[in-house]
């Protein structure tokens, strides 16, 4: 995660103390980690359950279009894990078929997207 971690659930950046449970790819704000372990406790079912509701739909448009650079900003860094992964698959010799068979697109399209 970089310096200003947001909670990848409801999409709230780090405020004051808020603390926030996150690895390279997402991280979990105390909020969203006690509602989830609130639903899994009162749903015996082994089925997945639904992740909270879209955080936009209580915004107005000014305070969601001031998270859209938020968002912008996690989507690249998302981008930044995949391209170390694709490195390490690289680093075992993987071919850039098959690394193009795991992302869905063409040899060819894998190599441009991440021969650098
Ligand atoms: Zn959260």
């Amino acid at each position: 995660m970089t310096e200003s971690p947001m909670c990848s659930y409801c999409l709230r950046p780090r405020v004051g103390a808020m603390r926030l449970f996150a690895s390279p790819l997402a991280a979990i704000c105390e909020d969203c980690a006690r509602n989830a372990v609130a639903a899994f406790e009162s749903d015996p079912t082994p089925s997945d359950l639904p992740g909270p509701a879209t955080p936009w739909e209580r915004l107005d448009n000014e305070a969601l279009l001031a998270r859209i650079p938020e968002v912008a900003k996690a989507s690249r860094e998302v981008q930044e894990h995949l391209g170390r992964w694709v490195a390490a698959a690289r680093e075992r010799h993987i071919s850039w078929a098959r690394i193009g068979e795991a992302l869905d697109m063409t040899r060819q399209s894998a190599w441009e997207r991440f021969r650098g």
